[in-house]
């Protein structure tokens, strides 16, 4: 097997980020429940897309790139952290994103043009018609001696995975340190790369560690995830047979992705005036919620502690109303 730490990657994170035990939480619910801080990665307002995007970008360095093209919803957390990331290393950066639920210039459209990316809104329900506009484009830069790097939606792709098997060895380094056994690894799943990674990180570093992906959007995943897995396992010529028991996918999309839950709110302001953290209402609010409410069902058997995986996604919060949050 080849060291994930010999697969070529730019620094663009302040790694380690924090691992802790929510003490309140914990002590409330009966259970050891972790936090993961991959929100104060140090980048805009952090996020899970920077570990995938430090092994993404030093691809496209070694390729020769200039230019990232990248696409996702209106209000991408992975899009803004592409311009940001791409403006640190010099790049140019252009976003593809649907046109669908535009809530004027707000939350992460914001930051988009802060770090200088242009932003082509396309009107589509299709992903397929995005990639396809940004392939012409791309042929077009390209004819004119510039290389352009395509980064799909949330940049899950096996390589991109790579970066959650790294933070399950980060994460693994840290528990060790506080001396504990982690049982399970919880994250939001909306394009699954995340959850896959942490799959095959865990079968790595973690072993005996299951992992749930909290789904925020109404489709599948099971079988993304345990391709990137595979895909993700396969760069690093690693023989990894995920077991069924090991990934358990729970649909917390409630009513669609990126529209907020009201049932996930009073956990979003639990967290909030517990212990002062922030959580969003697409991914990480409704992650969280899930992750208390199979807590209180008694979910998570085993002794191992639980480790939520905080993704980020702030900027949704100056983006959108959060519904049943006012006293
Ligand atoms: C993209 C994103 C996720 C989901 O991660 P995937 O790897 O796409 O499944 C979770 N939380 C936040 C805040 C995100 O932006």
């Amino acid at each position: 097997m080849r060291n994930i730490a010999s697969v070529p990657r730019v620094s663009l994170g302040l790694f380690p980020t924090p691992f802790y035990k929510l003490e309140a939480i914990s002590a409330r619910y009966g259970r050891n429940i972790w936090i993961k801080r991959d929100d104060l990665c140090g980048v805009a307002l952090g996020g899970n897309k920077v570990r995938k995007l430090e092994f993404l970008l030093a691809q496209a360095q070694a390729d020769g790139c200039d230019t990232v093209f990248t696409t996702g919803g209106a209000q991408s957390n992975h899009a803004m952290l592409t311009a940001a990331c791409a403006a640190r290393l010099g790049m140019d950066c252009k976003l593809f994103l649907k046109d669908r639920g535009v809530t004027g210039r707000r939350g992460n459209l914001v930051l988009d043009e802060i770090y200088g990316a242009p932003v082509r809104l396309v009107d589509t329900d299709d992903y397929q018609d995005i990639y396809r506009e940004m392939e012409a484009e791309a042929a077009g830069l390209e004819a004119r001696g510039h290389r352009c790097c395509r980064i799909p939606l949330g940049g899950s792709t096996p390589l991109g995975t790579l970066g959650y098997a790294a933070a399950a060895r980060e994460c693994a380094v840290q528990a060790m340190a506080a001396g504990i056994r982690v049982g399970h690894l919880v994250s939001a799943t909306g394009s699954g790369g995340t959850t896959a990674g942490l799959l095959l990180g865990a079968g790595l570093f973690l072993p005996g560690a299951r992992v749930t992906g909290m789904a925020v959007d109404p489709q599948p995943f099971r079988e993304t995830v345990l391709d990137l897995a595979a895909g993700a396992a396969a760069l690093l010529e690693a023989s990894f047979q995920p077991q069924e028991k090991d990934l358990q996918i729970l649909d917390c999309a409630g009513p669609g992705y990126a529209v907020p839950d009201p049932a996930a709110t009073p956990a979003i302001l639990e967290l909030a005036r517990t212990e002062g953290i922030l959580l969003d209402p697409v991914y990480t609010g409704k992650a969280w919620a899930g992750l208390l409410a199979q807590v209180k069902a008694g979910g998570f058997e085993g002794e191992g502690d639980i480790v939520f995986f905080h993704t980020g996604g702030a900027a949704a919060l100056f983006a959108m109303d959060l519904p049943g949050a006012s006293n």
